[in-house]
């Protein structure tokens, strides 16, 4: 079957793998990921900065000391020690009333999306989620054969009135909304927050109307200007899941994330977990809590905000400097992305061969939207590349846009 693009299992699939597909767009990101093409695609933190060497030996001392369980298997829920520091990091962001006995750990963000998903969402069942929203949700979302409503967002996130209108509009269609999925800090793809004033908006609307909240919440400790705002579940304890990973903080390869999740949920979510993975991955838990217990993890945390600040502002005033008129972009104050708006008449889909082609690569919107839009804009990592790299990028990316609109 090699060499061949023929499916002959295409009738077999269960219904749910029916709508997807693969994208053009995945094909183009195995070129891009060569060296003489500047990325502002992924999302990867920058791991350079992390102490590798001390990082290795503390591996190496975990397999060696610690064999016995660190090599074992582990508890559907995650370790105690492990939820016991999980616990500890979230008080970083204001969230002070956790219990280690109401946090799963998960393999990854993405895992802690999935099990809410598997945990709440019937076949047609209503997620509303910001527009843009994270790609990797909307596969979560779309594998549950769950519709997804978009609420709009503007400079300060959601749009509260926009939330009334989208959760009207699904009933008004006969429809059960169950969840708001919500990225409300430097938010994944559009780099926008939502204000503090929106924050209790935004709860009100979900408790009145009976929404869960899934708040999504793995760039909240990359602020670049002072703090970020509470988080929701600071705020409300009850119908708020807040998932955060260690992916943007520490190591994305070690696969470990975590949810907290109201008391009364979370033995559901442990027997779904078991039921997907068995458990999180013993060894993985384990370096997580050695690096949080034995390292500086808090001064680590101080040199992520301050690389990726001095590249935000390269590849703000890379922007300002070179991109054509009639282009607008998001300013955020933490997290990892850029959202451009593009000049009437581009498709960042459509010019994404000639990006590459021209040894530049960005994500086009339409990845981040269920519905298709989002064709005249594109997301803009700036935490990879150094500065210098990133101004060379946006260079190349203006020249391909000025071309475009010359055609
Ligand atoms: N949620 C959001 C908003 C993300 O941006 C990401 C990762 N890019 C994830 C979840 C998944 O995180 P992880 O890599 O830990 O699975």
């Amino acid at each position: 079957m090699t060499g061949t693009t023929q499916d002959d299992y295409t009738d077999r699939y269960a219904r749910r793998v029916r709508g997807m597909t693969t994208s053009e767009i995945r094909a183009l990101f195995a070129t891009a990921s060569r060296p003489e093409v500047v990325s502002l695609a992924g999302g990867s933190p920058y791991i350079a900065a992390l102490p590798l060497d001390a990082v290795g030996e503390m591996l190496g001392d975990l397999a060696s000391k610690q064999g016995a369980t660190s090599l074992q298997y582990s508890i559907g829920q995650g370790t105690v020690e492990l939820r016991e520091r999980i616990c500890e990091v979230m008080t970083l962001s204001g969230i002070h009333n956790a219990s280690p006995d109401d946090v799963v750990v998960t393999v990854g963000g993405q895992q802690a999306l999935d099990l809410l998903a598997r945990l709440f969402l019937d076949p047609g069942d209503v997620v509303l989620a910001e527009g843009p929203t994270y790609v990797g949700a909307l596969g979560v979302f779309q594998a549950a054969q769950a519709q997804v409503r978009h609420v709009a967002m503007d400079a300060e996130g959601l749009i509260p009135e926009a939330l009334e209108e989208a959760i009207e509009a699904t009933a008004r269609a006969g429809r059960k909304a169950k969840f708001l999925y919500t990225i409300p800090t430097f938010q994944n793809p559009a780099g926008v927050t939502l204000s503090e004033d929106r924050r209790e908006r935004v709860l009100d609307i979900c408790e009145r109307a009976g929404l869960l909240v899934v708040e999504d919440d793995p760039y909240g400790m990359l602020a670049f200007e002072g703090e970020a705002p509470l988080p929701l579940r600071a705020r409300r304890r009850e119908g708020v899941f807040y998932c955060s990973t260690f992916s943007k903080t520490f190591a994305p390869g070690l696969r470990v994330g975590w949810i907290l999740a109201p008391h009364a949920v979370r033995e559901k979510l442990v027997m779904m977990s078991e039921a997907n993975v068995l458990c999180p991955s013993a060894f993985a838990q384990g370096a997580v809590s050695q690096y949080l217990s034995t390292m500086p993890w808090r001064e680590q945390l101080k040199v992520y905000r301050e690389i990726y600040r001095e590249r935000r502002d390269a590849l703000l005033g890379a922007l300002d400097d070179l991109m054509p008129a009639g282009t607008t972009w998001t300013r955020p104050t933490g997290g990892l992305f850029v959202w451009a708006t593009l000049p009437e008449g581009l498709d960042s889909k459509a010019m994404m061969p000639r990006a590459i082609a021209a040894r530049v690569a960005y994500v086009p919107g339409t990845g981040f939207y269920a519905d298709g839009t989002g064709r005249n804009n594109m997301r803009l990592n700036f935490s990879f590349s150094a500065p210098d790299r990133l101004r060379e990028g946006v260079r190349r990316l203006s020249g391909v846009m000025e071309q475009e609109l010359a055609m």
